[in-house]
């Protein structure tokens, strides 16, 4: 209990002891000393309010990582930290990332109408009350970090007119989340999708298009029960081209020997994504310590399922695109039946009429194409599998015949299974 402040060390998490770093010992809960920023008891909140307005005033250096990273960072600290009071950060400008992760809030959290210039991470935070992002300005893209957040039965969270991105929410239970006017930051383009998994990377290695898959299709529940079908829509365009893609990511590194700070050698390794053509800094290490960290995943981006689903509809999300493939396989099975179908009458008869002698030789056959309307009218026949006469006269004819039979149905049904997605559950 008498320990002196110089031989104290907090009862919290070893990682955060940067985040209270220099305070003394408050109080113990469970058999625990901790600090006034890590003591987990509503039985603080003065003595609290003291110590937060001095770390909130400017943002201070630390480490993230006590253990091995020795870069220090400028931010807010508050990872860890136990919250009893209401977060008021309305209309706040934020140009410093904040830290709160692992932090507990058992109050409300407002960010709303907030300038966010730089990263929030709420990670594996726990919220006991309200979250709110109504009306933030996002400049910064992607600016949350709310992965593995934890909501409580009476918590809930508000996202009002505000710019977000799918990779903001991994394995978050968004149930209960309120959505209004949210714009999702991504079109339905594979592009998209991969900066998206680009995002993860930085902290999940493993599997990011899995969460990326998963979070998608909770948000997506989320905003079609709200009636937002578009958005709905789009999510899970991205849910199904994050799990094609699974195998397009590969991480390869470029080495450049640079000198830091103490004039030591140390690597700066560089992350080339593909499909994306970015190259981003992801870390300095000490020479060595780069060892085998190429990898790739095995490849799904080639699966034909996939494929040909992506193609054919964007996964039933895309109503253009649907109309468009069914428009391609209407028109070009008509060029082929344009020329390959045809009445063939046989002139000999009409010879042998008027001379005998020529019966043998001129047994030619007049055949009779039909017209290019005819032949758009045929194609729709066999699309809407009416059997037209005549039948295909060659193999090529009578396969492409085939093929449009099994072909059209099918995207006629893709069709319409876009344009209801586009409208109701
Ligand atoms: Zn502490």
């Amino acid at each position: 209990m008498s320990a002196g402040n110089n031989s104290f060390i907090c009862g919290t998490e070893k990682i955060f002891l940067d985040t209270c770093k220099g305070l003394p010992r408050y109080k113990q809960h469970d058999g625990k000393d901790y600090c006034v920023l890590h003591y987990p008891g509503d039985d603080k909140v003065d003595d609290f309010i003291e110590i937060y307005k001095h770390k909130i005033a400017e943002p201070g250096l630390f480490r993230l990582d006590s253990e091995d990273d020795q870069t220090e960072i400028l931010g807010f600290d508050f990872r860890g930290v136990y919250f009893p009071i209401e977060i008021d950060f309305r209309k706040k400008e934020f140009n410093n990332p904040i830290y709160f992760y692992k932090a507990t809030f058992c109050k409300r959290v407002s960010f709303s109408k907030a300038t966010l210039k730089n990263k929030i991470y709420l990670n594996a935070a726990v919220f006991k009350d309200s979250l709110d992002f109504d009306f933030a300005k996002n400049d910064f893209g992607y600016f949350l970090i709310l992965s593995f957040a934890e909501f409580t039965t009476s918590a809930k969270a508000s996202f009002n007119t505000v710019k977000l991105y799918p990779s903001h929410f991994i394995n978050v239970n968004p149930d209960k989340f309120n959505f209004t006017n949210v714009e999702w930051n991504f079109e339905k383009r594979t592009k998209d999708v991969l900066r998206e998994i680009h995002n993860l990377y930085d902290r999940l290695d493993e599997h990011p298009h899995n969460y990326l898959s998963q979070a998608c299709l909770s948000l997506a529940k989320n905003e079609e029960e709200n009636y937002r079908f578009e958005e709905a829509s789009k999510l899970r365009f991205m849910a199904f081209e994050a799990k094609r893609l699974a195998g397009k990511i590969r991480r390869t590194y470029s080495l450049n020997r640079i000198l830091d700070n103490q004039q030591n050698i140390k690597i700066e390794a560089r992350d080339y994504i593909l499909g994306i053509g970015k190259e981003k800094d992801i870390y300095t290490k000490n020479v060595g310590d780069l060892v085998c960290e190429n990898f790739s995943i095995v490849s799904n981006a080639l699966n034909p399922l996939y494929l040909l689903y992506s193609f054919a509809s964007k996964y039933g999300e895309s109503v253009g695109r649907a109309f468009v493939v069914l428009i391609g396989i209407w028109f070009i099975s008509a060029l082929f039946f344009w020329f390959g179908v045809y009445k063939q009458e046989n002139k000999n008869q009409i010879t042998s009429v008027n001379n005998t002698a020529q019966t043998e030789t001129t047994n030619s056959e007049m055949k009779i194409n039909l017209s290019f309307d005819k032949s758009l009218i045929y194609s729709t026949n066999v699309l809407l599998l009416q059997k037209p006469e005549p039948k295909p006269n060659n193999t090529l004819t009578e396969s492409v015949f085939i093929l449009e039979m099994i072909l059209g149905p099918i995207q006629i049904t893709l069709l319409a299974l876009a344009i209801r997605r586009r409208f109701m559950k």
